[in-house]
């Protein structure tokens, strides 16, 4: 069998050229990496999650009419995408302070936000993705003014629909990072939400007792990552509930 071709490997995913042009197969990994990959390791069954996860963020954000990359879930570990150009910022939506927001600006961890803030950091390794400014943004020309407007919106939309449905399963939605695609439909250009939604990019705190359920287990050596993002998608009821004891035929 024809090896498919690698078009790019980042730290948890590999993207490969999709069976139609304009596809792609983005695999999800086990690797786990913090700190601009300081601390690395692998963790079993975190790349099947992640796709199960992402897929059920994307499919309702399809159903509340936000577009993304997401087209169907292939296997296990694949999922087959729409092929976008990547608009070079990570976009950071919070709603209460947590992690280098925290730290910039001295506010307690936990704190709840006036209203959501959203940041932008440039999307580079190298520099570890430092925080810039719409300013920088405009003057570099990595988004125009009208992107903006268009991610700002987009943003504010994951963020209700993400907020809302941890909400209903008793989880917080502390912050979150979204990468933005650009489409070519004819002459006309659409941006769309790509990458991933999962616990790797997002902060999920249990409202009762806030206990971490995000790759914030794995930065701060809290526990069992896996067991965390399993508890995430038993509540969402992507995995079946675990402890249900199966009918059989005596009880
Ligand atoms: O580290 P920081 O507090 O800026 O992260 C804010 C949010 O963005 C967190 O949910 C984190 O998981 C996510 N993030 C990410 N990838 C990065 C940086 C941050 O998913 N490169």
């Amino acid at each position: 069998m024809a090896r498919r071709k690698k078009i790019y490997e980042g730290k948890a995913k590999i993207l490969y050229e999709g069976p139609e042009p304009g596809t792609i197969v983005q695999y999800f990994k086990d690797d786990a990496t913090a700190f601009n990959a300081e601390k690395k390791d692998v963790i079993d069954g975190k790349g099947v999650l992640n796709n199960r996860l992402s897929e059920f963020f994307m499919n309702g954000l399809a159903q509340i009419g936000v577009p993304t990359h997401f087209i169907r879930r292939l296997n296990m570990r694949e999922q087959l995408v729409r092929s976008c150009e990547i608009v070079p910022l990570e976009v950071i939506v919070r709603n209460y302070a947590a992690g280098s927001m925290s730290k910039r600006l001295g506010i307690a961890e936990g704190t709840q936000l006036p209203r959501p803030i959203v940041e932008y950091c440039y999307k580079d390794d190298a520099l570890g993705d430092p925080l810039v400014t719409e300013e920088h943004i405009a003057a570099f020309g990595w988004a125009s003014q009208q992107d903006m407007e268009d991610i700002l919106s987009l943003a504010l939309r994951v963020n209700d629909f993400m907020s809302g449905v941890m909400l209903a399963v008793g989880i917080r939605l502390v912050d979150f990072k979204i990468e933005i695609g650009r489409v070519y439909d004819g002459d006309y250009q659409r941006l769309i939400i790509a990458d991933e939604i999962s616990p790797d990019s997002c902060r999920l705190w249990d409202i009762e007792t806030g206990q971490k359920l995000d790759k914030d287990v794995f930065r701060r050596d809290l526990g069992n990552l896996t067991d965390a993002y399993s508890e995430v998608a038993r509540r969402l009821g992507v995995l079946p509930k675990s402890n249900v004891t199966k009918p059989t035929l005596i009880n």
